[in-house]
């Protein structure tokens, strides 16, 4: 990866002229299926711009309320672009409630917001949702003439995980966010894709926001390989992650998922991240609860050692 981006070919993307970044924009564009792509410097800045040009003014949006994009990025939407959220339920399969999002789809009423968009994310929490529960979000979206995003972060966790082409599983959404930069393995980026004239809009968005980047394509480079090299091999860290949830045992409960996530909850949490830290051990604890994730940097032996340091410090 390093290799080509030091060899990436670079021009001027605020004109339109990187033509290492115009690559990556079509190919992500392609393999999702939509007509238009978009680099952007990360998730949130994705997120953001389709929120932004979905939305105007006084618009909402419906997700969940524990989504990323609502929870996780500064409510960027309502500082930005005076769009307000609409949360609903998230259960425990990951998807949001949709008859909770259909109960809030706001009348043509003068008191009310305009309900413009209907958001998912996959996987949510590392757990996978279905084509067949995309697809219902979809018909929804469509009945009520919603607009339909994905956060699609960690979109090809899922679509490894149940084994379908990416472009059919995202097929109902008008735009998409990919992150390169997670499970993916760029240092850097995400793309945003959709119809030609959403994407023109998120540019504007993309622009103001300063993501308007020069010689970007040495970033590119790096999300051109993650997606050609780094997709397929998404499936060893679902094998890890499952190693590492059976190998968990005694003194833990253990949540885990088809992808690369597991959580970990310790009754008696006190100190045992400082523990882990003195073996190498880096974990972030909310109170007596731990999310481990997986990835490209992770090998089994790394697994074997975590699953070690906790045993040993929890016997
Ligand atoms: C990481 C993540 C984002 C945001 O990506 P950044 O590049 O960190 O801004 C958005 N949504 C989901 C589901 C994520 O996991």
């Amino acid at each position: 990866m390093r290799e080509v981006m030091a060899a990436a070919e670079v021009g001027d993307d605020v004109y339109g002229e990187d033509p290492t970044v115009n690559a990556l924009e079509s190919a992500t564009a392609e393999l999702l299926g939509k007509e238009s792509g978009m680099f952007v410097t990360s998730g949130t800045q994705g997120n953001l711009c389709a929120l932004l040009a979905h939305c105007g003014r006084g618009d909402e949006y419906i997700v969940g309320d524990h989504a990323h994009e609502y929870r996780y990025e500064g409510g960027g939407a309502a500082v930005l672009g005076s769009i307000q959220p609409q949360p609903v339920p998230i259960g425990d399969d990951g998807m949001i409630d949709l008859s909770a999002a259909e109960a809030v789809v706001k009348a043509d009423d003068f008191h009310f917001a305009r309900t413009r968009l209907l958001c998912l994310e996959n996987t949510c929490d590392g757990k996978v949702l279905t084509g067949s529960q995309m697809r219902a979000a979809g018909e929804l979206a469509a009945r009520y003439g919603l607009g339909h995003h994905l956060d699609g972060a960690r979109l090809f966790n899922a679509a490894v995980a149940l084994g379908e082409p990416v472009a059919e599983l995202v097929e109902p959404f008008d735009s998409v966010s990919v992150c390169l930069s997670k499970g993916l393995g760029a240092p850097v980026g995400s793309v945003l894709v959709g119809s030609a004239k959403l994407v023109a809009e998120a540019r504007k968005w993309r622009k103001m926001l300063g993501g308007g980047l020069r010689q970007a394509g040495v970033l590119a480079a790096a999300g051109l390989y993650a997606l050609e090299h780094n997709v397929e091999r998404l499936a060893v860290d679902h094998t890890n992650a499952a190693r590492l949830a059976e190998g968990l045992v005694g003194g833990v409960t253990i949540e885990s998922c088809a992808t690369n996530m597991v959580f970990v909850d310790v009754a008696s949490a006190g100190g045992l991240g400082k523990q882990l830290e003195e073996r190498g051990i880096l974990t972030t604890w909310h109170g007596s609860k731990c999310r481990l994730v997986t990835h490209l940097d992770v090998s089994s032996d790394d697994v074997d050692r975590v699953v070690e340091g906790f045993s040993e410090l929890l016997s």
